[in-house]
């Protein structure tokens, strides 16, 4: 089972390998015996990916949970199986350097990585893709056997494109990912401390939360787009805002809580400053009084906090439903009615529902579209719609609850936030299959338009090289080239 118990699956063997060289023998044997195969590591994906009723042979990297400075690729080496708040722990306390992941704590590397990985610091350090400098994977090739294959971005290296798919093309599409190997282009030397970004030392954390009783509509539209407009302007990678950080946790309005969570490094010259004009252009125009808290910590631990304290990223007895969209601009007045109307639906009772509006720009936008195989360089935010509940018997009131007001707030665009001028397609890591069911996209754009752009015919290529057999799939898996 997947942390969304919505996913299951009843397989004729689990293998739990517990270090790399384990992995080739057991993808040869599934391979040679006909056994569908499928990989987990952290288990958070949002579909059935690895867990479902076709499924007769999982690898469970959960064990494997390795982080060490290996000396032949001079890179620091992180096994799949290690979660996000292992990394962070390991790398700030042994060499003082971070990666810029995601926010909840127990997300895999595995998936995290191979789908684009953005986080707290994806405006100061960008996207945790931008630091892989090497991938080992089991792959399977025409004649059906396994062998590991590492691939680095050296230019130079036959097996680049391999190492570019991991940039971002998803995970389950090329083969196992055994390792993956960090260091930041333009990183000298070889001691680990100095490969990899040094944390903020402190942040000045703020958090800001309206109670739903008090916002008017009015005052919800001003909140959302102060926060497009404000992300639209500051989303240059030599801005100096990109030391500042903040996204929006609208609840549902049966919860009662509208947050504005923003965290700026403490240490450069004008942080409080930076963090009062940004909260004053949120405000501004907004009639409705918050409660505000600001606390300096250390960076270490807003991490933490920020990543086990929401009950939502924690809880494994839910079932969800997730959506995602990137915003190139502000919002149109019919996209930012759909968002009201989805916190607001009367007919519906569920504290847990949530959209999150968070931040892009920054350092995300000193890379070129197809640098890395995420395309969504040029996006301002992005965002998710997310839904939890316990009971299968709700199923299809709450899917019913993401699925229409998606398609209601991207109605000017056949239901899906198309790449245009104002939206910019979805994030592969909040995979969603409704985006290839032509009942909810009824856009000019495909599934692959969306999560990858221009990028996809370069990423079916590097799948025909490498996974000839098609034996890597699910549901949004890439395609063999026709
Ligand atoms: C509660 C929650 C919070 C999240 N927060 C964030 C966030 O802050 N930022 C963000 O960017 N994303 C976030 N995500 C999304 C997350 O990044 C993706 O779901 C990611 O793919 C999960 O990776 P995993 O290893 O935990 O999941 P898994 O379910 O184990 O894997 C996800 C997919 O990757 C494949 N895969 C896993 N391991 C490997 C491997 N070693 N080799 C090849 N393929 C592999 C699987 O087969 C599956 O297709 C969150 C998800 C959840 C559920």
């Amino acid at each position: 089972m997947g942390l969304n118990t919505r996913w299951t699956a009843t397989p004729n063997a689990v293998y739990v390998p517990d270090n790399p060289a384990q992995i080739a023998p057991i993808v040869q044997s599934a391979v040679t015996s006909g056994s569908r195969l499928t990989v987990r590591s952290g288990g958070h994906c949002f579909e059935n990916f690895t867990y479902n009723a076709d499924v007769k042979t999982i690898i469970d990297l959960t064990n494997m949970k390795g982080i060490y400075y290996h000396s032949g690729l001079n890179a620091i080496a992180v096994e799949p199986g290690a979660i996000l708040l292992d990394v962070y722990k390991k790398l700030y306390r042994t060499w003082g350097v971070i990666l810029p992941g995601g926010v909840c704590y127990s997300v895999g590397i595995g998936g995290h990585v191979a789908g684009g990985g953005w986080g707290w610091l994806v405006r100061r350090n960008g996207l945790i893709i931008d630091h892989l400098y090497a991938v080992e994977v089991v792959v399977v090739d025409a004649y059906g056997k396994a062998k590991a294959i590492v691939a680095t971005r050296e230019k130079t290296d036959p097996n680049r494109e391999l190492w570019w798919a991991h940039t971002g093309g998803g995970g389950g599409n090329f083969g196992v990912v055994t390792r993956y190997f960090f260091r930041s282009p333009g990183a000298t030397g070889t001691d680990p401390r100095n490969l990899l970004p040094k944390p903020p030392q402190k942040v000045l954390s703020s958090f800001v939360a309206w109670n739903w009783a008090d916002l008017t509509q009015a005052d919800f539209n001003r909140i959302v787009q102060n926060y497009a407009n404000w992300h639209v302007a500051n989303s240059s990678p030599t801005s100096p805002t990109r030391n500042l950080v903040s996204l929006i946790q609208a609840f549902h309005k049966s919860n009662g809580q509208f947050l504005l969570l923003s965290a700026v490094d403490a240490s450069v010259s004008n942080a409080q400053s930076m963090l009062d004009d940004y909260l004053a252009a949120i405000r501004n125009g907004v009639v409705a009084t918050p409660f505000v808290a600001e606390v300096p910590q250390p960076w270490l631990q807003f991490a933490e906090q920020t990543g086990t304290t929401n009950a939502l990223l924690n809880d494994v007895t839910l079932r969800a439903k997730y959506k995602s969209a990137y915003m190139k601009s502000a919002f149109t007045p019919t996209q930012l009615n759909g968002l009201y109307n989805a916190l607001t639906r009367a007919d519906i009772n569920n504290p847990k529902i949530n959209l999150v509006i968070s931040p892009y720009g920054g350092a995300t936008a000193a890379v070129a579209p197809s640098d890395t195989a995420m395309p969504h360089r040029q996006a301002a935010l992005k965002l998710l719609w997310s839904v939890q509940w316990p009971d299968p018997a709700d199923d299809a009131l709450y899917i019913g609850w993401a699925r229409q007001s998606y398609q209601e707030t991207f109605s000017e665009t056949g239901g899906m936030p198309v790449p245009n001028d104002v939206t910019d397609g979805c994030y592969i890591n909040y995979a969603d299959v409704d985006t290839r069911d032509p009942v909810w996209n009824q856009s000019t754009a495909t599934w692959h338009d969306l999560y990858y752009k221009d990028n996809y015919p370069r990423l079916q290529a590097v799948k025909k090289a490498y996974d000839p057999r098609n034996i890597f799939r699910h549901g949004l898996s890439i395609e063999l080239p026709s």
